[in-house]
This record gives structure tokens, sequence and C-alpha cells, in this order.
């Protein structure tokens, strides 16, 4: 079940997101922006974008309550940038918000040799 609401989440991120085609002004900082959020037209600069993705992470971790405090969480990296940024944000707002988390990471061989070499 878990598993089914974070991919049904993920998708709509991918699928709204935009590079920005002008320097038009951040609508968080007011500096260039460089891309643009298509489902709600924000322009954000490199800073606020990250800042508005770990906000929202942070948010949607919370109304799904997919962790809580004390709660030890296996990431399964496969070297990706998914399974990476999914390590470091969780260790960033574990560490921001000291919700005493264990973090554990394993790697996984998925078996396929293309990827591997
Ligand atoms: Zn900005």
């Amino acid at each position: 079940m878990r598993a089914q609401r974070m991919t049904s989440l993920r998708q709509p991120c991918l699928e709204n997101i935009d590079l920005a085609e002008s320097l038009e002004a951040c609508s968080g900082c007011g500096r260039g922006s460089m891309i643009k959020l298509r489902y709600n037209g924000l322009l954000l600069c490199k800073r606020c974008f990250i800042s508005f993705f770990e906000r929202r992470v942070r948010r949607t971790i919370g109304e799904h309550r997919f962790v809580e405090p004390g709660d030890r969480i296996v990431v399964a990296l496969s070297g990706g940038k998914d399974s990476v940024t999914v390590l470091y944000l969780l260790d960033k707002l574990n560490r921001l918000h000291g919700n005493n988390i264990e973090l554990v990471a394993i790697s996984i061989d998925q078996g396929i040799r293309a990827w591997t070499r």
C-alpha cells in the first residue's frame, strides 16, 4: 500500500516541471528563474526550487505519516538519482528536525549487467 501511494505521488511532480525559457524572475526571491512548475505557474531559481521541493517532501511525509519518530528506515540504493535523493533528504530532514530516525542504506544488485559496468 505504501509503495503504491509513493508512486502515484511522484508522477505529477515529474510531469509538471518545465525548464524556464527566459530569465523571468523567480517567484520566491526575484532572481533569475531556471524552472517553471506547470501545475501552479511558479518560476523558481535553483535555491528556491530545492527549498520548495524539500518543504513539499516534508509535508507529504507528515500528511501520509510515511515516517514516524524513532522509525528505522532502510533505503535501497541503486546508485541512481532517485534513491540517492531519498537517502539525502531523509538524512537532512532527520538532522534538521531531530526525529531520531535510524537510516540504513543498503546496496542492491539489480541483476542488470548493463547498469553495473
Ligand atoms: Zn529564488
